[in-house]
């Protein structure tokens, strides 16, 4: 496992226009459980507008009642091209809804005190509400020790054991906003998910595990797939709703999935000049029920929900300083 959190293949902002609701008639696939219709095509572009619109009154109003704008900070390790061009992404939307971004670059060559020294820094610092390490990191830093020095408070990726931790035991914490967008998008949609045969391919700290925990919270009967399981198909068959987070392009084939099954492809592939996810588009579009387009499916989502618990860690830091005493003002001279 890469214990990628962002998918770092990612080289463009998924599109947020991508269609609401069906694609063109699905082609003959000689299945007789083939429709003609075409999957509906649960898009995220429009859920993460409603989000971000919202975020906009709730930062501004954040702003008002705390009077300073609360930063994101962004610890990039190394030059990794398409990280860079996440990151961008996430940069952009803190502007959209009015929230610091703060880019911190650091060479490839830091050793493990020097990046948690870093970490330290922005932990102590009153304006920073939110702290994201981009993965992956370099191999010589220990990605254990570097993970631990976030303060836990900060870390609105839920990358941190303390929010892994509340999440396996159903409490509040820091979710990965990964795995959250991948079960948002069921919800929002109107899709079930209590009682439904729920299969999630990939294990991943940052995307598989805690989407099937999400899914379990939900109350799916859920079976987690991963690189050592034998024969794939006979449990994707089985699925109602099916996840995918294995990062590798193409893995599920339409032959592989049950007539109607709702599919959230989490993937995200650079192949040629295309994003491609996970699922094979074409075989699998007169099968499925439903399923998320890449780009424009999960991805918009995730950023928007980063910046939901970015409000969360801002309003309860505000509120823990002693109700704008001290640390507060320290925020708002930081932030000048
Ligand atoms: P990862 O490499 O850390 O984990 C991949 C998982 O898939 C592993 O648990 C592995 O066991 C499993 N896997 C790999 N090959 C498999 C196979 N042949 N059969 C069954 N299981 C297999 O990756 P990740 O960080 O969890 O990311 C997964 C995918 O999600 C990537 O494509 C990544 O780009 C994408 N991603 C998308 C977003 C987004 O916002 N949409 C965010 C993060 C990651």
């Amino acid at each position: 496992m890469s214990d990628r959190r962002d998918g770092t293949t990612v080289t463009t902002g998924p599109a947020a226009t991508a269609p609401a609701t069906a694609v063109p008639a699905a082609e003959t696939t000689g299945s007789t459980t083939a429709t003609t219709a075409g999957p509906r095509l649960l898009a995220g572009g429009p859920i993460a507008a409603e989000i971000r619109a919202a975020l906009i009154a709730d930062f501004a109003a954040f702003k008002g009642r705390w009077g300073y704008v609360p930063t994101l900070a962004i610890v990039l390790v190394g030059a990794d091209a398409p990280s860079a061009v996440y990151l961008q992404q996430i940069l952009r939307t803190c502007e959209k809804v009015g929230v610091q971004g703060r880019l911190v670059e650091i060479g490839s060559d830091v050793t493990a005190d020097a990046l948690c020294n870093e970490i330290e820094r922005l932990n102590a610092d009153p304006a920073v509400a939110g702290i994201i390490v981009q993965m992956p990191l370099p191999a010589h830093l220990p990605l254990r020790t570097v993970i631990d020095s976030i303060d836990p408070a900060k870390d609105i990726d839920g990358i941190h054991p303390r929010n892994a931790g509340l999440l396996s035991l159903g409490y509040d914490g820091f979710l990965p906003a990964t795995a959250q967008a991948s079960v948002e998008i069921l919800k929002r949609s109107g899709i079930e998910i209590a009682g439904k045969r729920v299969v999630v391919v990939g294990r991943s700290n940052v995307v598989g595990k805690p989407a099937a925990l999400l899914l379990l919270r939900e109350h799916g009967t859920v079976s987690i797939l991963h690189s050592k399981t034998r024969d794939l198909s006979r449990h994707t068959r089985d699925a109602e709703i099916l996840i995918v987070a294995a990062g590798r392009p193409g893995l599920i084939t339409g032959e592989m999935l049950s007539p109607g099954v709702v599919v959230v492809d989490v993937g995200i592939n650079v192949v040629g000049d295309e994003l491609v996810g996970d699922v094979d588009f074409e075989s699998a579009k007169g099968i499925v029920g439903a399923i998320t387009p890449v780009p424009g499916g999960v991805g918009p989502l995730t950023n928007a929900l980063l910046l939901t618990h970015l409000l969360r860690a801002a309003t309860d830091q505000a509120e823990r300083a002693g109700h704008g005493a001290g640390t507060v003002a320290a925020a708002k001279r930081a932030t000048r």
